[in-house]
């Protein structure tokens, strides 16, 4: 399960500092020292960590805290709201656009996971919402994933706007939302192509359509399991593409969480949702008060 040597980690740290009837400054430090290195060891970003670490000690180190009746519980408190902060604080919705359909853009790496959430992101959307999205498949470079989005359509029964991989992504994108107006789809999800690294030619690809489309949410698939490097990737896509949030994958894999608790952090853009599996019923919106919860026991 994800996130479990760090959960252990935490909960035997705070285990100790939980009961005391009086708590020094050296306890404080004694404890984010371990909170640090439990960090440092999930590949959460050193600089995340750094700050994070000082928030805690300057908040933790403090009359008010100390001397109340439940010191050793205060200070848990602390840790709890800036991991929860750390994550992204209020859990975050998705947009409506004032004039329907509202686009939401999907883009990411090959295999992060694009494909799969967006055909989750539209069954959720269905399920929870009532909405009724139509699927764009904007990838011309692999039909392997133009199939994939039309089988993923299939199986949730909804639609799919295809002109196959001869026609240039963003006529795709705008003939995909002339067809939402009239067939009333209220959401357009456009699944973009991936690469294997970020390159430029990607890029300049992702900001024409951007330009053209004007998409009400851009959301960014990573893969939780690649660590820091899902951080990298996030903010060379938030530098060229001003995302505007965060799809995490793989969650019910055994990561040890860095992605989860560095992301925010590093571009400032939130976590909207969480991939719990391949099902397409395995997204869920991203709570960061429940991850902390979860985290700290
Ligand atoms: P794309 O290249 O980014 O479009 O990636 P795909 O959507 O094809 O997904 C790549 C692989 O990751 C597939 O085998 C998916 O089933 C798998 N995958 C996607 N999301 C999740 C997730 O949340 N959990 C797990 N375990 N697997 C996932």
């Amino acid at each position: 399960m994800a996130f479990e040597g760090l959960a252990d980690r935490l909960q035997s740290t705070i285990q100790k500092i939980k009961g005391k009837g009086k708590v020094t400054e050296q306890d404080v430090k004694e404890m984010t020292r371990e909170v640090r290195l439990a960090l440092l060891e999930a590949d959460v970003n050193f600089k995340v960590v750094k700050d994070f670490i000082k928030r805690i000690k300057e908040r933790a180190i403090d009359q008010e805290v100390m001397e109340s009746l439940t010191p050793g519980q205060q200070v848990i408190k602390v840790v709890k709201e800036e991991l929860t902060t750390l994550m992204g604080g209020e859990q975050s919705k998705i947009a409506v656009a004032d004039r329907s359909p509202t686009v939401i853009m999907m883009v990411g790496l090959q295999g992060a996971g694009k494909t799969t959430t967006t055909g989750k992101l539209a069954n959720l959307l269905r399920k929870k919402f009532n909405r009724s999205p139509l699927l764009v498949a904007a990838d011309v470079y692999r039909p392997a994933a133009i199939n994939q989005l039309q089988t993923l359509g299939k199986q949730l029964d909804m639609p799919v706007f295809s002109l196959g991989t001869e026609a240039n992504p963003v006529d795709i994108a705008n003939q995909a939302i002339e067809q939402a107006k009239n067939n009333h789809n209220d959401y357009v999800i456009i699944d973009t192509a991936g690469r294997l690294h970020v390159d430029n030619d990607l890029m300049a690809e992702l900001q024409q359509i951007k330009a053209d489309v004007k998409p009400d949410e851009i959301f960014l698939v990573v893969d939780a399991m690649t660590g820091q490097d899902a951080v990298n990737v996030a903010e060379s896509f938030n530098e060229q593409l001003d995302i505007t949030g965060v799809v995490l994958t793989k969650l019910d894999g055994d990561t040890r969480g860095g992605a989860a608790l560095s992301i925010k952090a590093v571009t400032d853009k939130p976590i909207k949702f969480a991939g719990m599996g391949e099902k397409l019923d395995e997204l869920e919106a991203f709570h960061p008060e429940r991850m902390a919860s979860r985290i700290l026991g």
